[in-house]
């Protein structure tokens, strides 16, 4: 059923300044561009659904690489959007666009490969993932393609003295005048729900943990309703530990060797540096999208959670906790976020929601 939420949702993609962002992000729709291209082998001459086709974009990119038939899905408005800009380059008996649910369209015909920019803040706020699942379970061909085919969410925990200090410490002294009664009130407004900034790879206190990996193959709604991980850290620097960072990248490979970069990357830590995740997660080098700080930023830049105070952290001290992400009772596409960690033998809790 399509709720209000649902609604509230495809309303906010009618507007172009949404498509506008994600196209200018050139990480983003470069990187697209390139997978598609990689895997011409099986574009060419085949099917393909567009999971949220937005402007076309994407549709287009398969169109112009040899598809035989895409149907550009998407539910809001901007769907209209897309079929004027179909038409205006002359593949309109090419690309088909559907202006609905993905839940809800119907296609008469399996499908070879499915393409969707489906990534949320944090991967997975948004939850449109679920509906690339439902396009997979009711189109998909055996051994068909899914563009991107696997993506992992990691988290960090974070030193961020200067944006404590732009936002906190401002109030010790304004224009001479004592305001730190103010302090509170500006911790709370600053500080008690996710925000998403991008920070720098120097930000980052250690390696990284995987919090889930996502196998758009395998993976199910019923999965993604709650994900809870465990961590633990040891931070290379001394430093005031401010807050958890959380990032995620996407991998564009084939149907055939898809398991192959699971295995490796199991293990609870892996390296910081972008050169060296690709090549222990990537042994094939299939093309990473990647939002890690340490890598040219994106629209989706990096998701903190910031504490109300810093903890100090000595070299090699240990932070260990976990993690839970559920999806919002109130409106599943916003995300509830409970950490428990503790670290010098102080614990702490923290909830809060990305909306
Ligand atoms: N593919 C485009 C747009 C990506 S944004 C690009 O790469 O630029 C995601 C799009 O998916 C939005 O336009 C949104 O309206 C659409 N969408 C999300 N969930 C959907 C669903 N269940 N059915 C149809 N469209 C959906």
């Amino acid at each position: 059923p399509c709720t209000d939420y649902d609604k509230a949702y495809f309303q906010s993609y009618s507007h172009v300044g949404i498509h506008e962002e994600m196209i200018k992000d050139r990480v983003r729709t470069e990187t697209y561009k390139t997978a598609i291209l990689q895997h011409q082998s099986h574009i060419e001459g085949k099917v393909v659904v567009d999971v949220g086709c937005g402007t076309g974009i994407l549709s287009i990119f398969c169109a112009q690489a040899g598809a035989k038939r895409v149907y550009a899905v998407d539910a809001s408005e901007i769907a209209l959007q897309a079929m004027e800009v179909v038409k205006a380059n002359n593949l309109s008996d090419k690309i088909i666009v559907l202006h609905g649910r993905v839940e809800d369209v119907q296609i008469d015909e399996e499908v070879d490969v499915i393409i969707s920019e489906w990534m949320g803040y944090m991967l997975l706020y948004e939850s449109m993932l679920g509906s690339v699942i439902v396009a997979r379970d009711r189109w998909l061909r055996p051994g068909g393609l899914i563009l991107p085919s696997n993506a992992v969410l990691y988290m960090a925990p974070v030193t961020h003295p200067d944006r404590y200090a732009e936002s906190i410490d401002f109030w010790r002294n304004v224009y001479g005048i004592d305001m730190s009664p103010i302090l509170p009130l500006a911790k709370q407004c600053a500080f008690e729900e996710p925000s998403v900034e991008t920070i720098s790879g120097e930000n980052v206190l250690t390696w990284p943990h995987v919090v889930k990996h996502v196998d758009c193959y395998t993976i199910t709604i019923k999965e993604l309703e709650s994900v809870t991980t465990s961590f633990k850290f040891q931070s290379m620097m001394r430093a005031p530990f401010n807050g958890f960072a959380f990032w995620f990248d996407v991998e564009f490979s084939g149907p055939a060797n898809n398991d192959a970069p699971f295995s490796l990357e199991e293990s609870t830590q892996t390296k910081p540096s972008g050169s060296h995740r690709r090549k222990r997660t990537n042994p094939d080098e299939a093309l990473v999208l990647s939002t890690a700080p340490e890598d040219p930023p994106t629209h989706w830049q990096q998701t903190m959670v910031y504490f109300y105070e810093p903890i100090d952290i000595e070299q090699d001290q240990v932070i260990d906790g976990s993690v839970t992400l559920t999806q919002s009772k109130e409106n599943a596409r916003f995300m509830n976020i409970h950490l428990e960690y503790a670290s010098g033998g102080r614990s702490f809790v923290k909830e809060c929601v990305l909306r």
